[in-house]
């Protein structure tokens, strides 16, 4: 069998269209949405991300303001950035990129955002009515999955659900919204036993590990639907070869970037697995993609919900 491959760019597209249709109505109320980006220091891969960020701001005609506070930035500044963005009216959704510095306290400054802005749905008391399955701010990662699950036509109630990853970001929130659509979910973490056991008995897998290719094509059930979380840059040469050792012209074509790059992204689940499951999502090109577009999403909710658009009561459960 060769998997149904769940393309995540036709998805966002879909989501950003239909983005496109509320931004219109809000702007005819005169709400132009607005995202703010605090990126602390200078790692690349961050860089990489809030550029992609406010390049889909751009795209769909939202506002936006980037803050670069150096590498050397205090807890205390960053709440005072944070605390200043709360009581702009103009900024409806507040990103505090991660990871920050080892110096600063990350909890306290994600803590510090209004819940209302709170785009990246990392806040308690977001995560708090995500656990109680009430509307609010939900992790965009997670949401994401869920939009590829049902826009591709994945059954999820009653389906076998393994979570791999217990991330307060990933795993969790990803756990409880796949509860909150009915599925019986099982979350495995590093002291699970039998990993691959339990990942066996799964009908929908998610990995949201970070281990490159961690998870085996024997692991999965023949038919299975696999949604692979994971980004991992592979820059050895000797794995990059094992990982992509197998004949078929996909892994030529991979094995031949790493060759041209130095480097090459693979996801938590080895890209074999593509020969057993019903359906996987591609790494790049899978899951990514609508994290940005869940983040574009959950800025125009928090707008419509803050701003007290017409719109906000149809927001409401959307998750
Ligand atoms: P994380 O915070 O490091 O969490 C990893 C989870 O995997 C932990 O719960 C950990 O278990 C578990 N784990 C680690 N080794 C394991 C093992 N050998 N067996 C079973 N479980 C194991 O990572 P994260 O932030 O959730 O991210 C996970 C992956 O998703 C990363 O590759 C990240 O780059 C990617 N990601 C992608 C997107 C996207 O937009 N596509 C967004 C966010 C993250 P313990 O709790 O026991 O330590």
């Amino acid at each position: 069998m060769t998997a149904r491959i769940l393309n995540g760019n036709p998805i966002r597209d879909q989501i950003f269209a239909e983005l496109e249709d509320e931004i219109g109505v809000l702007a005819g109320e005169g709400i132009k949405p607005g995202l703010a980006v605090v990126l602390a220091g200078g790692d690349p891969a961050s860089q990489i991300y809030v550029k992609s960020k406010i390049a889909a701001c751009q795209k769909l005609g939202l506002a936006s303001y980037a803050f670069s506070p150096p590498a050397t930035v205090q807890t205390g500044e960053l709440l005072a950035i944070v605390e200043g963005l709360n009581r702009r009216d103009d900024v409806d959704g507040v990103l505090v990129q991660l990871p920050l510095p080892p110096q600063v306290d990350a909890k306290r400054v994600l803590e510090a955002v209004d819940p209302a802005k709170d785009v990246d749905g990392f806040h308690p008391l977001n995560l708090g009515k995500l656990v109680a399955g009430r509307a609010g701010l939900v992790a965009c990662t997670p949401a994401g999955v869920m939009e590829i699950l049902r826009r591709s036509g994945i059954a999820i109630e009653g389906a076998n659900a393994v979570v791999v990853g217990r991330s307060d970001i990933v795993g969790k929130p990803m756990a409880l919204l796949l509860l909150h659509a009915n599925a019986t979910v099982t979350v495995c973490h590093s002291k699970t036993r039998a990993l691959a056991e339990v990942v066996r008995g799964a009908d929908i897998v998610v990995a949201a590990i970070g281990r490159a290719a961690m998870v085996q094509a024997g692991w999965i059930r023949p038919g299975a639907t696999v949604i692979d979380v994971g980004i991992n840059r592979v820059t050895d040469a000797a794995e990059a070869e094992r990982i992509f050792s197998g004949a078929s012209a996909q892994h030529a074509e991979r094995l031949r970037q790493f060759r041209e790059k130095g480097s090459v992204l693979v996801g938590d689940v080895h890209p074999d697995a593509a020969e057993v499951a019903g359906a996987i999502t591609p790494v790049p090109g899978g899951v990514g993609p609508l994290t940005i577009a869940m983040l574009m999403s959950n800025t125009v909710r928090a707008a419509r919900l803050r701003r007290g658009s017409s719109l906000a009561a149809s927001s409401a459960g959307r998750n």
